[in-house]
């Protein structure tokens, strides 16, 4: 893809895209540690030692479907997940596409 459109039409080129994720996610990882001192799995709450990665609940690539790109870099739209919690809630992202 080379741009993307948000939910009121707007069309957004894929180099600001990539700027506003990363921003998001820079976003997220500041107001979780400001509000609880470490980071966690917001699925399984467990300690693994196991890396933590920033996880959208919509998939950038179903925001780039639906044309409501601006999700993918809504803070509220983004959660901490392990690794193996991110891949379990992409697969099962796969069986509920329509949800
Ligand atoms: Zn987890």
């Amino acid at each position: 893809m080379t741009h993307s459109y948000t939910s009121w039409g707007e069309q957004i080129q894929r180099s600001v895209i990539d700027r506003n994720i990363r921003e998001a996610k820079q976003r997220k990882l500041d107001e979780f540690l400001e509000e609880h001192d470490y980071y966690f799995c917001e699925d399984c709450k467990e300690n693994k030692p196991e890396k933590i990665d920033c996880s959208h609940n919509l998939s950038v690539a179903d925001c780039h479907k639906n044309s409501c790109i601006e999700l993918a870099w809504d803070v509220e739209n983004i959660k901490l997940r392990h690794r193996s919690c991110h891949r379990k809630k992409d697969r099962s992202g796969l069986h509920f596409s329509n949800n």
